[in-house]
């Protein structure tokens, strides 16, 4: 039987995937599917070293996902369809703490939890009904981007506000990039010999960036909230700001709940104080060119990232490990010397020529002493992959 699966990632506009031959556990296929409900909507596709574009006449969700299909089918990939098809979800709610099989039962618990999401859970639910529709057959697993944060303690996960909030509305801290976090703690503990007793910190830095606190593999506390917006300062996105700036920019600007939610969202964090861009490495160069601003953005951005992990060292009964992961996480040694300069009361310390290689055969570029600091290649979509191969 085909050990084929395919893991896929349906957003409001676009569906990325990746085709993963699990009897050698490698990824055979990727792509995107963009611009999707438009008039332009393409679908790339990456296989053996080739690159294809071909353009969609029909791109709804179903006709999007039948032409993966047959075009990963047409190129020889797949000689049946998957074994199974790996959803990544945004928001489980506090229905999920683990991926399940997708039954009519959790699609409505994800719709449910559609105010908590209203972009992404849509998305990820017609992905899943267009594969219901077109392929019966094949079973789906839904694997969550909070449900790895499902065991923080109630004393990490309420915010201060009325209690009822939280009852009548599920108003809490949720956390995001739950299998990035789950993943590379463990791949940490695991290369460093921690043993079953370890307190870990992880930083997934991306487009999206948040860090997490892991007791002895689960986590206790993380920086994104009800929505990934709260924590650190991201690419678009401003992280945490006083909660009274809303009220502020409306009674100065004039400016409405959504524009400010924009703002926030989509034109804030290192774009917004750059004024340049959001992709680390526009910044890192400007930066080295000595454009003061995207300097500037560097050393917030370091700087609050450094904060949290001191505030996230809290949860931990020790602190044995800090653990570098996404595009800047696994790439920028200026990110990650910047960040631990910041962090000196922790004993923490790198050794400069194992940065600059990205870690030693293990990803290791601590110094000496002290806890020890690494950097782990997240791998996201393999993981949504083992998690709906060890379901059906
Ligand atoms: P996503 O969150 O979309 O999956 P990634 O994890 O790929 O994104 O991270 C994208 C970020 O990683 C961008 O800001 C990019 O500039 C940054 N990045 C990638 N390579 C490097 C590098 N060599 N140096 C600094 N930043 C890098």
């Amino acid at each position: 039987m085909s050990q084929n699966i395919l893991v896929i990632n349906s957003g409001s506009s676009s569906i990325k995937f990746s085709l993963f031959d699990m009897t050698s556990e490698t990824e055979q296929a990727s792509g995107l599917a963009e611009r999707l409900g438009g008039d332009d909507a393409s679908l790339t596709l990456k296989y053996s070293g080739q690159k294809t574009t071909l353009d969609l006449a029909q791109s709804d969700y179903r006709s999007t996902l039948s032409v993966i299909i047959d075009k990963l089918t047409e190129i020889g990939l797949l000689e049946t369809l998957p074994m199974a098809i790996g959803h990544r979800v945004v928001h489980g709610g506090e229905y999920f703490s683990d991926p399940v099989v997708v039954s009519t039962d959790v699609m409505d618990k994800i719709r449910k939890v559609i105010p908590l999401a209203p972009l992404h859970n849509p998305a990820n639910l017609a992905g899943m009904e267009a594969i219901a529709e077109l392929y019966p057959d094949i079973p789906q697993v839904a694997v969550f981007d909070t449900a790895f944060h499902q065991t923080l303690p109630a004393k990490a996960f309420l915010y201060g506000v009325p209690y009822e909030l939280y009852e009548e509305l599920a108003v809490r801290r949720y956390g995001f990039h739950g299998i990035s976090h789950q993943y590379v703690a463990s791949e940490a503990a695991r290369r460093l010999n921690l043993g079953d007793q370890h307190g870990i910190i992880t930083a997934h830095l991306g487009n999206g960036c948040s860090a997490a606190a892991v007791v002895n593999g689960h986590s206790v506390d993380t920086t994104m909230g009800l929505t990934p917006l709260e924590g650190l300062v991201m690419g678009t996105r401003s992280g945490d700001v006083d909660p009274n700036l809303h009220q502020f920019l409306h009674a100065q600007k004039g400016w409405d709940i959504d524009q400010i939610t924009n703002l926030l969202n989509k034109e804030s964090g290192m774009l917004g104080l750059t004024g340049l861009s959001n992709d680390m490495r526009t910044i890192e160069q400007a930066a080295n060119e000595g454009n003061e601003r995207a300097q500037l953005a560097l050393d917030v951005f370091c700087f609050r990232l450094a904060r949290q992990i001191g505030a996230l060292a809290a949860s931990l009964p020790q602190l044995d490990a800090l653990v570098f992961t996404g595009g800047i996480g696994e790439n920028s040694r200026t990110v990650r010397a910047m960040v631990i300069d910041n962090l000196k009361v922790f004993g923490l310390s790198l050794n400069g020529e194992l940065n600059a290689d990205n870690g030693d055969e293990h990803g290791v570029i601590s110094g000496e002493n002290g806890p020890k600091v690494i950097v782990v290649n997240t791998k996201e979509e393999l993981m949504i992959a083992k998690e709906a191969l060890a379901l059906v």
